[in-house]
């Protein structure tokens, strides 16, 4: 399967019951191939109005602090969610909404093929990378699991509440950099 048909695919998806309340699916957006994939939660309202993702203020905070170390999503990066589909109220997906979409998310990694994976947040590390995973404990580790290097930062809108995480994320983006061109 290729991208193009995994967005049909997923255009009409009705796999657990965020398909009753999208407006929009958000299925992600930047630069195809990339060696780097950032994978966030779900889409808020913003998102789901535009079927974009991270376009609301958090998202301008992420592509504010990714421009800061010469990342971006029209240049090399793209970015995606764990569920394509806006949980109501912006409460967190379900573990059952989470493993209906798990499958597309897994189909996209495996076509994009990224060399490094970054969970943004805690919601996609815990599904990602360890359902105990800490990321104020263990953010910036690189964990090889199967064929890909996972890692992980605060959610952006974790950094909006809590200034004094931008300089872990920051840290953490220069690591990933850094580390993008070694490999
Ligand atoms: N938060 C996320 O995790 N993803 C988005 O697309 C927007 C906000």
């Amino acid at each position: 399967m290729n991208f193009d048909n995994l967005k049909n695919k997923l255009s009409s998806c009705a796999d657990c019951p965020l398909c009753d309340t999208r407006t929009n699916i958000v299925i992600g957006e930047g630069v195809l191939p990339t060696n780097l994939l950032l994978i966030g939660e779900a889409p808020g309202k913003n998102e789901d109005e535009q079927g974009r993702p991270f376009i609301g203020r958090s998202g301008k905070l992420l592509d504010e602090m990714l421009a800061e170390v010469g990342l971006s999503r029209d240049v090399n990066v793209y970015i995606t969610n764990i569920c394509k589909c806006r949980p109501p109220d912006n409460r967190d997906p379900k573990p059952s909404e989470r493993r209906a979409c798990l499958k597309h998310l897994e189909k996209q990694i495996d076509i994009i093929q990224p060399k490094i994976i970054v969970c943004v947040g805690r919601i996609a590390a815990q599904v990602l990378i360890d359902k105990a995973f800490s990321v104020t404990k263990q953010h910036g580790e690189f964990i090889v699991k199967g064929e890909y290097i996972y890692t992980a930062t605060f959610h952006p809108a974790s950094v909006l509440r809590n200034k004094h995480q931008r300089p872990l994320v920051m840290q953490d983006f220069e690591k990933i950099k850094n580390a993008l061109d070694l490999y």
